[in-house]
This record gives structure tokens, sequence and C-alpha cells, in this order.
């Protein structure tokens, strides 16, 4: 980010070219922490942010407000499928959110705040079109009828045992595990039966050079720093050892590991080639 910003950086020349008539806005697309982004919101920047931000991940909010008060647009970035995997929702989920559709239910959460002005839909499936049309329905995102959704939606994660804040005070981690967030899976779990999505989203930690930061929760040594870090008194080390166990796909894992040796052995290929021209 500071390389962004400083003085003759990038950020400025986009200034210039903007002064100059060549493009309109100016912004920035983020899968960083929450501090960052709020860092990047406050250098007045940026005329708009893409970001993370759903009914399943609710983290930066704060992000959100600020870019409202700043008069910054907000886009959401995939909140079907980051958000949830949303067009394959769980039974839990699907039976909960009913009469909506877990992708319409996400899309009005979504839509219930007035800083959010653009959502990006990401269609897999011809009649996922109707779905996502429908949230644009002008209708009042905070009606009663959405109010009783969302504190049926909200009644099972209030009653997850050793439920993780997301706070992130056990971090850092010194195996460089992405504490909060595997947890946040593994919250998902207990509360909506989210396997599909947990699945999903734990195999993309070790990926190289991946946007998506953090080892396996099988590196955990027990060495206990973060244990009394954990305002909620967690027993971390258990809990990412139950989650791994659930969530750890030994397939995908060798295919990854495949990608990444193919993808290193052509990089070199192509150094060598050049080198011998
Ligand atoms: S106990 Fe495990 S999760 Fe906690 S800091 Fe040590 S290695 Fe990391
Ligand atoms: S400190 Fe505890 S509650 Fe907070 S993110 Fe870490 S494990 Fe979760």
């Amino acid at each position: 980010m500071k390389a962004a910003v400083k003085t003759g950086g990038p950020v400025e020349v986009l200034h210039r070219l903007r002064e100059e008539g060549l493009i309109r806005h100016i912004g920035f697309s983020t899968h960083g922490s929450l501090d960052i982004i709020l860092q990047a919101l406050n250098t007045n920047l940026f005329s708009f942010v893409n970001l993370h931000y759903y009914y399943f991940f609710q983290r930066n909010l704060a992000a959100v407000r600020l870019a409202g008060e700043k008069d910054i647009g907000v886009f959401i970035i995939s909140p079907n499928e980051k958000g949830g995997l949303l067009w394959k929702p769980s039974r839990k989920v699907e039976q909960t959110c009913h009469p909506l559709t877990a992708i319409e239910f996400n899309g009005r959460f979504c839509l219930s705040h007035p800083e959010i002005t653009t959502l990006s839909m990401g269609i897999h499936e011809p009649e996922h079109f109707s779905q996502n049309l429908s949230i644009l329905n002008g209708e009042d995102y905070t009606s009663q009828a959405m109010r009783d959704t969302r504190a049926r939606m909200d009644a099972p994660l209030s009653g997850v045992s050793d439920l993780c804040t997301l706070c992130g005070e056990c971090l850092p981690c010194p195996e460089e595990i992405n504490i909060p967030e595997v947890l946040r899976f593994r919250n998902l779990l207990e509360a909506y039966d989210m396997v599909d999505y947990g699945k999903f989203r734990y195999n993309m930690f070790e990926g190289e050079g991946h946007w998506f930061p953090g080892n396996f929760a099988s590196k955990c040594t027990e060495c206990g720093d973060c244990l009394p870090r954990c305002p909620e008194k967690l027993e971390i080390p258990k809990l990412l050892k139950e989650t791994h166990k659930e969530l750890f796909d030994r397939n995908a894992w060798v295919k990854n590991q495949f990608f990444q040796l193919a993808v290193s052995v052509a990089k070199f290929l192509r150094k060598f080639i050049r080198g011998r021209v």
C-alpha cells in the first residue's frame, strides 16, 4: 500500500492521468486486512473500493462505513461465490432463509447497507439470473420480513459452542496459520453445515503467491503462544485440528502441488530458452 501511494508512485501517476481526462475514477481492489483497507481509504486518494463483505463475512463493516462517510463507492467482490458458495447452499442455509434463496438473502443483506453501491454477481447457471435480478426489486431491504429472516439466520451462530468472534487477537501465529479464518469456517460448519464452502475456501491455503494467505491448521505445533491472547479462552490448537480433519481435501492438495510444480517448470524453461536465444 505504501509503495502505491508514495510521492511519485503509481497512484500519483493515475491522478495525473485523471487530471488530463484520460481516466475518470481511481479506486482499489483488496483482499487485505481491515487495518490496511482503512489506511488506504484514509489517504483520500480513491473514489471507489472493491472488497469482501457478505452476510457470512462481516469483518470489513468498518471499511464499508468509512467509505460511506467519505462518499467512496463500495463494490462487493464475488458475493455469491466467496460470500458462501451460495448457488449450492447447505440444506440448513436453504431452509433457514426460506422463502428467500441464499443468493437473494445475501444480496438484500448487502444492499441493506446504503454505502454499498455495486454487487458483482458472477452468475454460473441461467436459473441464477432471475434470483440475482430479484434482488433489485426496489424493495425496502430493512423491511420487517427481511429483519425476521435475518433473525432466523443469526440464531444458529449464537448457539455455536466455542464460537470464535474473529477478533484476531490471537495473531500472529509463528506457523503462519490464519487462525480467525480457519475458525470462521468452523463457525459456519457448526452453525450452518457449510461443508462445501468450508472445503472450497480452506483448501485455498498454502497456494503459492496466493492472495489468501495462511498455512493449513495441521501445521499447529501446540506452542501455546496464541492461547493467552484469546479473550474467549478457546482451545485453539484442538479446534484447529478438528477443523483441518473436517475440511482438508487431500486430492485437491495433490492437484495443487502438481499445478505449482508445472508452473515452476514452465518458468524455468522460459528463462532457460530466453538465455539461449
Ligand atoms: S498453538 Fe498453534 S495456532 Fe497457536 S500460535 Fe502456536 S502454532 Fe499457532
Ligand atoms: S483471539 Fe480467539 S476469538 Fe479472537 S480470533 Fe483468535 S481464536 Fe477467535
